[in-house]
C-alpha cells in the first residue's frame, strides 16, 4: 500500500439515533485540507454500551471524539479529568487524549464565544439568553467566564433554569432568573440576546415568544439554530437593524477548536464551513 494511504489516526463521534451527521462532512474535510491521514467516524452509541465504547476508544488508540446527547452528561465518570469550563456546564461534547488520560471538553460554548467576539466583546455586556438547557448552560457559562457584566436567563422550566443560574453563581458570575410567559420584552440596556433553546431547529417559521418591538439597532442578536441558519428569530432581528449571528458559525467553530484539540494544526473554518453548507 502507498504510504500516503495508510491511516494515522482516529478520532470518532459517539451519537444515538443520530440521522446522518453533518460534523462528519465538516471534520473530514478539514483532514484532507490540511493534508492529515486521518479519519473521523460516526458510531451508533445506545447508552448502555457507553462504558464499552469509551474503553474501546483508548484500546483502539483514538485521538479522541465527540459526543451528542445523551452522551454528554454520561460519559464523564468514564473520563481521566475534565477541562474548567466542562467541569462548570457538567457536560462534555469533546474528548481530547492527552497522553495516556481522555480527557473532557465543551466546546459549544467555546465554538459560540468565538463567532459571538467576531461581532462584539462580551465582556462588560449585558446578556439576555432564552433557554437553560444543554446549549444554553455552555453559552451562559463562557460568556460568563470572559466577564459579561450580567446574564439573564429566560426559560420556560422554571426548575431548569434555576439551576443553570445557581450554577452561574457558583461560579461568582452574575446571573438572574425569569421565568417566560407570553412574549418576553427585551430590557433596555440589554446588548447581547441569544436564543439558546432548539425552537427553530428545522422550521424556519417557528416563532419565538419575544416582543419584537423591544430589539433595538445597538442590539446583537445570535441564535445557536444551525438548520435553517437564517432563523425567524434572525431575519426579524435583522430587519429591525440588529447585528445578527447564525447557529452555523458557531458549529464550524466547535468543530475548529476540536480539529485543533486533536490534532494541533488550527484548520480552515472557510473549507470547513463549506463542507457543512454541501451536506445541509
Ligand atoms: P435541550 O433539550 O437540552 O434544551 C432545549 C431548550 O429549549 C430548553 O431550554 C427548553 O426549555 C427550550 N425549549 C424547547 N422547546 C421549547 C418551546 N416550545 N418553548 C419554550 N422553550 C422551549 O437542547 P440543547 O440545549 O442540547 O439544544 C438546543 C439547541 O441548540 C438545538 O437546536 C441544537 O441543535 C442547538 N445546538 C447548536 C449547536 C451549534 O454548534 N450551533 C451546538 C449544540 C446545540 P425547557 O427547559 O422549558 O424544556
Amino acid at each position: 500500500m502507498d504510504a500516503q494511504n495508510f491511516l494515522h489516526e482516529l478520532v470518532g463521534s459517539m451519537s444515538q439515533g443520530a440521522t446522518g451527521n453533518p460534523t462528519v462532512a465538516m471534520v473530514e474535510a478539514a483532514f484532507r485540507h490540511h493534508d492529515l491521514h486521518w479519519r473521523y467516524v460516526n458510531m451508533e452509541v445506545p447508552p448502555p454500551a457507553l462504558a464499552d465504547a469509551v474503553r474501546g476508544a483508548r484500546a483502539l488508540g483514538f485521538r479522541g471524539f465527540n459526543l451528542s446527547m445523551p452522551h454528554k452528561v454520561a460519559v464523564i465518570p468514564h473520563l481521566d479529568g475534565l477541562g474548567e469550563s466542562a467541569a462548570l456546564i457538567g457536560a462534555v461534547n469533546c474528548v481530547v487524549r492527552r497522553g495516556e488520560k481522555l480527557i473532557g471538553e465543551n466546546t459549544d460554548g467555546k465554538g459560540f464565544l468565538k463567532s459571538l467576539q467576531e461581532v462584539c466583546n462580551p465582556r462588560g455586556k449585558n446578556v439576555v439568553m432564552f433557554g437553560a438547557g444543554g446549549a444554553a448552560r455552555a453559552v451562559a457559562v463562557e460568556v460568563g467566564l470572559v466577564g459579561a457584566k450580567h446574564v439573564t436567563v429566560v426559560n420556560r422550566s422554571e426548575a431548569r433554569g434555576r439551576e443553570l443560574v445557581d450554577t452561574l453563581r457558583k461560579a461568582k458570575l452574575d446571573a438572574g432568573f425569569l421565568p417566560w410567559h407570553g412574549d418576553y420584552a427585551i430590557p433596555a440596556g440589554t446588548d447581547i440576546v441569544i436564543n439558546a433553546t432548539s425552537i427553530g431547529l428545522y422550521d424556519a417559521a417557528a416563532r419565538l415568544g419575544l416582543d419584537l418591538t423591544s430589539l433595538t439597532p445597538d442590539m446583537v442578536v445570535a441564535d445557536v439554530v444551525f438548520n435553517p441558519s437564517q432563523t425567524r428569530l434572525l431575519r426579524d432581528a435583522a430587519a429591525r437593524g440588529c447585528r445578527t449571528i447564525d447557529g452555523l458559525g458557531m458549529l464550524v467553530n466547535q468543530g475548529v477548536i476540536g480539529v485543533r484539540y486533536w490534532t494541533g494544526v488550527d484548520p480552515d473554518p472557510a473549507a470547513m464551513r463549506r463542507a457543512l453548507e454541501e451536506v445541509m
